[in-house]
């Protein structure tokens, strides 16, 4: 969803929500409701950045031996700098303020030759209501439509701390240096490709044997 926010603030609206439609064979009262979200939101972010600059880059890849980015937007200043913005579709707001990776844009687009003046995140708040046993589609909709008025974009500037960046090399460092592997377990089990494997106590053995 975040990513769809991105495309619709660089490519308007009415595009965002044609990619999305396409994403599924069909579409449900639940998308319906994803795509109500995206109609509210998409206009009210890009009013926001017509107050923060003119001359933007969206997406910007950073790719190099030690690590991958991409900067969801670079505001063009006039004096020469760059001003960086990632978008978070959240609410989690302290968790992403306090995290290392706006500060690495930093580090890595100066490395590029970049000058980056300011660093922040644009929060889009997430809405995660469900209808009510006693609602009907359409009050659940109006239900919906308060909600996402009554919630505010906002834009957090972070100052940049060295220290972060720090941290992030001597965590790799560690990791290169590291031979043992311990499970750790999180809610980012969800998305691992070796989740079956790992959880099945020894159970299944995907071993590949030597011919
Ligand atoms: S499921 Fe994947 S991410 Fe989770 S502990 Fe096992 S290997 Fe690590």
């Amino acid at each position: 969803m975040e990513q769809l926010y991105i495309y619709g603030i660089e490519e308007g609206l009415d595009i965002a929500i044609m990619y999305y439609k396409q994403q599924f064979p069909r579409i449900t009262d639940k998308h319906i409701e994803e795509i109500m979200k995206l109609e509210y939101w998409i206009p009210i972010v890009r009013e926001q950045l017509k107050n923060l600059g003119t001359k933007f880059t969206y997406e910007y890849e950073i790719k190099n031996s030690e690590y991958v980015g991409y900067v969801d937007l670079m505001i063009h200043n006039q004096d020469g700098t760059v001003d960086v913005v990632d978008f978070k579709y959240s609410n989690n707001i302290e968790h992403y303020v306090n995290s290392k990776q706006i500060h690495l844009y930093k580090y890595y687009l100066e490395q590029l030759g970049f000058k980056v003046r300011n660093l922040g995140y644009l929060f889009i708040p997430k809405t995660s209501i469900r209808m009510k046993k006693d609602e009907d589609t359409y009050k659940f909709r109006k239900r919906l439509e308060e909600t996402l008025k009554s919630q505010k974009l906002q834009l957090k500037k972070v100052e940049y701390d060295e220290n972060k960046v720090k941290k992030f090399f001597e965590e790799i460092k560690r990791l290169e240096e590291d031979n043992t592997y311990e499970k750790n377990e999180t809610k980012l089990c969800d998305w691992c490709d070796y989740k079956e494997y790992c959880q099945s106590n020894g159970k299944i053995d995907y071993m590949i044997e030597e011919e």
